[in-house]
């Protein structure tokens, strides 16, 4: 039965062991190393990725301008590029994402998709066969409720993914967050981003989780961490505008962070570039600790409704990465400075990745 031995990470931390796995699953876990593993150093789950926008990996020019002349609803460039693109253009560039995604160990991800019933369903077309698996959250193809609109969408996607309440008219936008609620299914939107938004008009809509929350009051954060709404943060994403999340001030508000990527156009989806860069913005605010950061790239795990496992137990899916790293030290701090190139071993369920003569190779 294959194997992969060395330290193995939990929530108390990395501990030594082993784990055999076969067609897809977790067989055994041992608590000692073990002799010709297939790979050998850290092992960790594969990471959730939860925020995106892998649509806007259609522009392919340097983005230049403010926020709003970039990615703001509906003239930004991004959305000029989305709306002329063909649909085998985009699927095509989603694709390259996914691909992207995988290669870099991450198993799940959490994307905000613009263009409507036919966005959603783009995407869709560009998950298959792929090895990542998505929570699909749509959006109305413009900013205006509409039922019928609505419930198309909510047919195939897990729930409804917003710009911002300064976008919206909020009496549409609360018509809307309630269908989505009734339904049962998620609700999400960024927060303030560039500018504080009224939070209490924000939690009036029941959002699942909220994105950004950069410039809110250290009280918002506190607010937010009180109704347990999750915040995800994108560090890349948000200094691509001058911005630089206060981490360690989010965290002491007792906020929970999950980590995220966003837009395809300034930040590649690879979670291992995020978890460095959140590790090294947070020490511009007095530092937060690698395990803090390795915590936030599995966060987003629960909104896939427990279906995305974070821990090695028997039985489980097979999902984890074995990194290369050197014995002895801080297993975390190893951790957040790997990059692609230290990935020795990939499981994604039954799917299978070795690294051979320096490139990783699917088995
Ligand atoms: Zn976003």
């Amino acid at each position: 039965m294959p194997k992969v031995s060395g330290w193995i990470y939990t929530l108390e931390g990395f501990v030594e062991g082993t784990v055999h796995f076969e067609e897809g699953h977790v067989e055994e876990v041992s608590h000692r190393r073990e002799k010709n593993p297939l790979a050998e150093g850290l092992i960790l789950p594969c990471f959730f990725n939860a925020h995106t926008h892998v649509g806007d990996a259609i522009v392919l020019e340097e983005p230049l301008g403010s926020l709003e002349e970039i990615v703001g609803p509906p003239h930004g460039l991004k959305f000029r590029r989305l709306n002329e693109a063909r649909e085998e253009e985009l699927v095509g560039a989603m694709r390259r994402m996914l691909d992207r995604m995988v290669l870099s160990g991450t198993s799940a991800f959490c994307d905000f998709r613009e263009g409507g019933v036919g966005g959603a369903n783009a995407l869709l077309q560009a998950l298959q066969g792929s090895s990542v698996d998505a929570l699909l959250l749509g959006r109305p193809a413009s900013l205006r409720y509409d039922r019928e609109e609505v419930e198309a969408l909510l047919e195939v996607a897990a729930g409804i993914g917003v710009s911002s309440i300064s976008d919206w008219d909020y009496g549409e936008l609360t018509k809307l967050a309630q269908h989505v609620k009734r339904a049962g299914k998620v609700f999400s939107l960024h927060a303030s981003e560039a500018h504080q938004e009224d939070l209490d008009l924000v939690l009036d809509l029941k959002p699942d989780f909220l994105v950004h929350m950069t410039v809110a009051s250290q009280a918002d954060w506190q607010t937010c961490a009180q109704e347990e709404v999750p915040v995800a943060i994108c560090p890349r994403s948000q200094v691509f505008f001058g911005r630089v999340p206060d981490i360690p001030g989010m965290l002491a508000a007792g906020l929970n962070l999950l980590l995220g990527t966003d837009n395809a156009m300034f930040a590649n989806p690879s979670m291992l570039r995020e978890i460095e860069f959140a590790y090294q913005v947070g020490r511009l605010k007095g530092g937060i600790s690698p395990d803090a950061v390795l915590r936030m790239a599995y966060g987003g795990a629960k909104l896939l409704c427990g279906s995305h496992s974070i821990t090695f137990q028997e039985g489980e899916s097979s999902t984890f990465l074995v990194l290369k790293a050197p014995m002895g030290g801080d297993q975390c701090y190893q951790a957040i400075r790997a990059m692609e190139t230290d990935i020795l071993l990939l499981s994604i369920g039954p799917r299978l990745w070795l690294r051979d003569r320096g490139w990783i190779k699917r088995t």
